[in-house]
C-alpha cells in the first residue's frame, strides 16, 4: 500500500502514474487542525487533454466496449474486493482531508461505494443491452426491429467531497457495466484518497484508459466539461455549479446527469412513532456533519404534536457524540471547509434574524481551540418561507415545522425549489404510501430515510437532471439504436 496522508503527486492516466505537465498544486487542510497537511496537482489543460486522450483509445480501439457485459461484471466485482481491501487507508484518509468521523468513513463512505459497484455487476444479465421486437407498419411486415443499447463513449465524472465514493460508484457502476470509458475528478477537499482507488483499479486488471483519475479545481472541471472528446458529463455537486455545467454543455449539445442539492422534508404523521422516526432521520440529518444532499433538514410536524417531536429532535441531537473526526466514538465532526463553516454559520444567523426560534445550538462551539465546527442546531417555529427553510444549509442543522392537517403537510413538502429525497413517517403504510407518491423527490420513504443500490433516484426541480442508482441508471450510459432487420 503506498497510500500516506503526504502529498499526491501523479494522476492515473492509461494504466500509468503520470506526473502532471505543470507545477500547480492545491493545499489540503485538516478541518479539525486547520492546517495545510499535504498538496494535490491541479490538471492543467494539457493533463486534461492526456486523460481524456487515454479514454477514448480506450474506447474507440480498445475490447472494453465490445466484451460482455458478464465479463465487464466479472471485472468490476474485481474492483468492488480491491477497494474493499483498501478501506482502511480510504477511510482514514477521508478523515483527514474532509473531516467526516472515522467510524462513519470507515462504516458508511467506503461500505457505500463498494455495494454500488457489486450491485451494477449484478445486472449484467438483467439489463436489456439488446432486445429484438415485431415491426408495426404494414410495408415492413418482412423485417424485426434489433434494439441496442450502445455505450455513449467517453465519461466525463465529477463529484463532490461529502460522499464521494458513493456519488462516484453511481456512475462508475453503470458507466462501466455499459462499456463506457472513464475520467474522474474528485473535489480537491477529497482527492488524496483516490490515489488508493487508482491502486485498486489498477490490481483489479481494469484494462488501461478504461479509468482515468486527474485532481483539480473547477477549472480543471470546467475544461473536463467542455473537451470536445467528452461524450457524456455526469456530475454531483452543487446547483450553482450543476447550473452552469448545464450550461455548458446546452451549447456542446452534451448529454449530462446532474445529482445537485436538496432541501428534503421528513413529515411525521399524527400516528408517527417519533422516536424511531427522530432516531433514522439523524442518522441523515448528521452525516458529514449534515454536509449530506439527502439530509431531511426540513422536518415537519403536526400541531398537536409540535412539541413532542421538537423535545425528542432536540434531545436525541443533544446525545449525539460531537468532536475531533479521528475519535472512533464521535459521529458528528467539523465541516470541510472554512467558507463552509462560514455559509452555516450566516444561515444560524439568518435563522434567527428572520424569526426562528433556536431550540438547540445556533452557533459556533466554545470548547473546540481549532476546527472549523459548528454546533448542532434545531430551529423550531420555523415558517417554511424562511431562508432556513428554502436554502441548503449543509450543516448539522434542521427545523422544524408546524403543518395543520395532511394536505398541509404535502403542500409545505413540496415548497421548495429542490426535490432530491423525502420520507412519510406514520402507523398507517397505506396512507404513508399516499403521501409519499403525491411528494415531488426523486428518492422516497416510509418510516425510513434511506438509499438502496436498487432505487432509483432523480432530482426534481433544481435537485437535478437524469437518474442515478437502480437499473433505470443505466440508461444515463448508453445511446439507443434501433436496427430492422430481415426476419
Ligand atoms: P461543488 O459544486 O462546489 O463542487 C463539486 C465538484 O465540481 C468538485 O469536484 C469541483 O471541483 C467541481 N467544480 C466546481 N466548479 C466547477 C466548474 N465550473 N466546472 C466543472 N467542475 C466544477 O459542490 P461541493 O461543495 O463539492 O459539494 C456539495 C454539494 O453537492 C451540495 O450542494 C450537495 O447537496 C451536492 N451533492 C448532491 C448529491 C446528490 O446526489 N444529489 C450528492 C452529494 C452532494
Amino acid at each position: 500500500m503506498t497510500l500516506t496522508h503526504g502529498d499526491l503527486t501523479t494522476f492515473y492516466i492509461g494504466g500509468d502514474r503520470v506526473a502532471p505537465s505543470g507545477s500547480q498544486t492545491i493545499p489540503v487542510i485538516s478541518p479539525a487542525t486547520e492546517q495545510p497537511f499535504a498538496a494535490i496537482p491541479d490538471a492543467d489543460s494539457a493533463d486534461v487533454d492526456r486523460a481524456v486522450a487515454a479514454a477514448r483509445q480506450a474506447f474507440d480501439h480498445g475490447d472494453w466496449p465490445r466484451l460482455t457485459p458478464q465479463d465487464r461484471a466479472a471485472v468490476m466485482i474485481r474492483l468492488a474486493e480491491e477497494f474493499e481491501k483498501r478501506s482502511e487507508a480510504v477511510a482514514s484518509t477521508l478523515t483527514a482531508e474532509m473531516g467526516c468521523p472515522i467510524t462513519v468513513s470507515r462504516q458508511a463512505q467506503v461500505p457505500g461505494g463498494v455495494d454500488l459497484l457489486r450491485y451494477y455487476a449484478t445486472l449484467a444479465d438483467s439489463f436489456d443491452f439488446e432486445q429484438r421486437r415485431p415491426t408495426y407498419d404494414a410495408a415492413n411486415s418482412a423485417l424485426e426491429v434489433v434494439v441496442r443499447k450502445d455505450p455513449i463513449g467517453v465519461v466525463a465524472a465529477i463529484v463532490p467531497w461529502n460522499g464521494p465514493y458513493f456519488t462516484l460508484m453511481m456512475k462508475v457502476g453503470p458507466a462501466l457495466l455499459s462499456g463506457c470509458t472513464m475520467v474522474i475528478k474528485p473535489s480537491p477537499e477529497a482527492s488524496l484518497s483516490f490515489a488508493a482507488f487508482a491502486e485498486a483499479v489498477e490490481a483489479a486488471g481494469v484494462p488501461p484508459g478504461v479509468v482515468n483519475i486527474i485532481t483539480g479545481g473547477a477549472e480543471a472541471g470546467q475544461r473536463l466539461v467542455t473537451h470536445p472528446q467528452v461524450d457524456k458529463v455526469a456530475f454531483t455537486g452543487s446547483t450553482e455549479v450543476g447550473r452552469r455545467i448545464a450550461g455548458m454543455c446546452a451549447a456542446l449539445l452534451r448529454p449530462v446527469t446532474l445529482e445537485l442539492g436538496g432541501k428534503s422534508a421528513a413529515i411525521l404523521l399524527d400516528d408517527a412513532d417519533v422516536e424511531s422516526a427522530v432516531d433514522e432521520l439523524l442518522v441523515w440529518l448528521l452525516f458529514a456533519a449534515g454536509q449530506c444532499c439527502v439530509a431531511p433538514s426540513r422536518i415537519l410536524a403536526s400541531r398537536s404534536r409540535y412539541n413532542e417531536v421538537v423535545d425528542a429532535v432536540v434531545s436525541a441531537m443533544e446525545r449525539v457524540p460531537f468532536g475531533d473526526p479521528n475519535d472512533p466514538a464521535v459521529v458528528v465532526g467539523p465541516l470541510a471547509t472554512a467558507s463552509q463553516r462560514d455559509r452555516v454559520l450566516a444561515h444560524y444567523r439568518q435563522g434567527v434574524r428572520e424569526g426562528a426560534k433556536v431550540a438547540l445550538g445556533g452557533g459556533q462551539p466554545a470548547q473546540f481551540g481549532t476546527g472549523w465546527y459548528v454546533e448542532k442546531t434545531v430551529f423550531r417555529d420555523v415558517d417554511n418561507a424562511m431562508t432556513i427553510a428554502q436554502e441548503e444549509i449543509f450543516g448539522p442543522a434542521c427545523s422544524i415545522t408546524p403543518y395543520t392537517d395532511v394536505e398541509d403537510a404535502i403542500r409545505i413538502a413540496n415548497d421548495s425549489r429542490f426535490g432530491l429525497a423525502g420520507s412519510v413517517w406514520t402507523s398507517d403504510l397505506d396512507t404513508g404510501y399516499r403521501v409519499a407518491s403525491r411528494l415531488r423527490a426523486g428518492g422516497l420513504g416510509v418510516n425510513n430515510h434511506r438509499l438502496d443500490c436498487a432505487s432509483p433516484i432523480a432530482g426534481f426541480r433544481e435537485s437535478g437532471i437524469g437518474v442515478e442508482r437502480g437499473i433505470e441508471a443505466i440508461d444515463e450510459y448508453v445511446e439507443t439504436k434501433g436496427i430492422l432487420v430481415p426476419r
